[in-house]
């Protein structure tokens, strides 16, 4: 049994990733400042005697004895994230320091949940971790983009110069069941708005290309990074090379909940990149994996998902 920390523990993916964690016997210490989270996502951890919840901020400092660290803390939806945008880039900086500390002082294992949006609206399609990336520094994505750039960046500094034990995963988008009906990203927008026969709203032409990742596979890329060998530190690309319009997952999603929707336009917001796609050759040779499900099913998955808990 490790003791584990996974900060953002109680957000969409840090709380699957608890659950996942204690189901495999670890202690679990999940520490997050409720921001987006909720206590919901975790409520039914709470009667393990392995689960410790700690309601702290990590732009503070924070020590405990620990075997690995999982840095998820911060929000992921652009309209959360652009909510507060210095505390989001503080979030992510700050963050990164203080659970690179950690790490350092534990002799810890430590993985950066980092994001596609180091590739901000990308010139090479599909993108490699090789690729830099097309990032607006001074935009309204720029507090998260840069914010993540820079937490790569302390992780490799950490990693060089003073030796700890670091991984960096960048995730490409993913949905599943944990996200909360307000989010405000697009798989939970559209599956609330079918179901509600509301209007699907459509960001721009609808044209714009995303590839969409079920969460339970990204756990489990996220749990084989961990597990990899100290000189394998990546970035690493953990996501499904499957690539839609928003367009198409509307329709998608319009027939899998036989909705009465219409669909409308509104405007793009700013920078929204045209189009991602990650080249997960790396993920394949380094960590043996792939994603196994595919998004007419994990829509089904997260169309239950909703329907049983929001919309009884
Ligand atoms: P989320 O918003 O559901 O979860 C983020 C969690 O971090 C929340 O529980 C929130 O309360 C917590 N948090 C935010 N600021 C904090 C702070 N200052 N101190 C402590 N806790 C704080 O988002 P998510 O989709 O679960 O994303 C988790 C991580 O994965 C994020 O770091 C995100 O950047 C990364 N990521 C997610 C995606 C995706 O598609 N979901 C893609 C790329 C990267
Ligand atoms: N989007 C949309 N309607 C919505 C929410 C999002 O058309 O209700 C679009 C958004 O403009 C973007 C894509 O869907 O092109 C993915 O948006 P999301 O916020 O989920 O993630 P990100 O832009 O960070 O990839």
């Amino acid at each position: 049994m490790k003791r584990i920390l996974v900060s953002g523990g109680a957000g969409f993916i840090g709380s699957c990733l608890c659950t996942r964690l204690i189901n495999e016997g670890h202690h679990v210490i999940c520490l997050d400042n409720l921001f987006t989270g909720s206590l919901e996502n975790i409520n039914h951890l709470f009667s393990n005697q392995r689960f410790e919840f700690v309601d702290h901020d990590v732009t503070l400092p924070y020590n405990t004895e620990v075997d690995e660290i999982y840095n998820l803390a911060c929000p992921a939806s652009p309209i959360h994230y652009q909510y507060d945008a210095i505390k989001t880039i503080k979030t992510s900086v700050l963050g990164a320091i203080n659970m690179l500390t950690l790490a350092w002082q534990q002799n810890a294992k430590i993985l950066q949940a980092s994001t596609s949006e180091v590739y901000g609206d990308p010139m090479v399609h599909p993108q490699p971790e090789s690729y830099w990336g097309n990032v607006n520094p001074v935009g309204f994505r720029s507090c998260y983009d840069e914010g993540k750039r820079c937490a790569e960046t302390l992780f490799m500094d950490y990693y060089r110069q003073k030796s700890v034990r670091i991984k960096i995963i960048r995730i490409f988008n993913t949905y599943g069941p944990r996200m909360l009906p307000n989010d405000g990203r697009v798989v939970s927008n559209l599956i609330i708005q079918a179901l509600q026969n509301h209007d699907i709203t459509l960001y721009g032409t609808g044209e714009q290309t995303r590839s969409f990742q079920y969460v339970d596979d990204l756990i489990e890329g996220m749990m084989r990074m961990m597990d990899t060998d100290d000189d394998f530190i990546g970035p690493v690309n953990i996501g499904n090379p499957k690539e839609f319009s928003i367009r198409e997952l509307a329709d998608k999603v319009i027939q899998l909940t036989d909705s009465q929707s219409k669909i409308v336009f509104k405007p793009l917001p700013h920078d929204d990149p045209k189009q991602r796609q990650p080249d997960i050759a790396l993920a394949i040779e380094k960590l043996k994996w792939k994603p196994k499900v595919e998004l007419d099913e994990g829509l089904v998955y997260m169309i239950d998902y909703f329907k049983h808990n929001f919309l009884k």
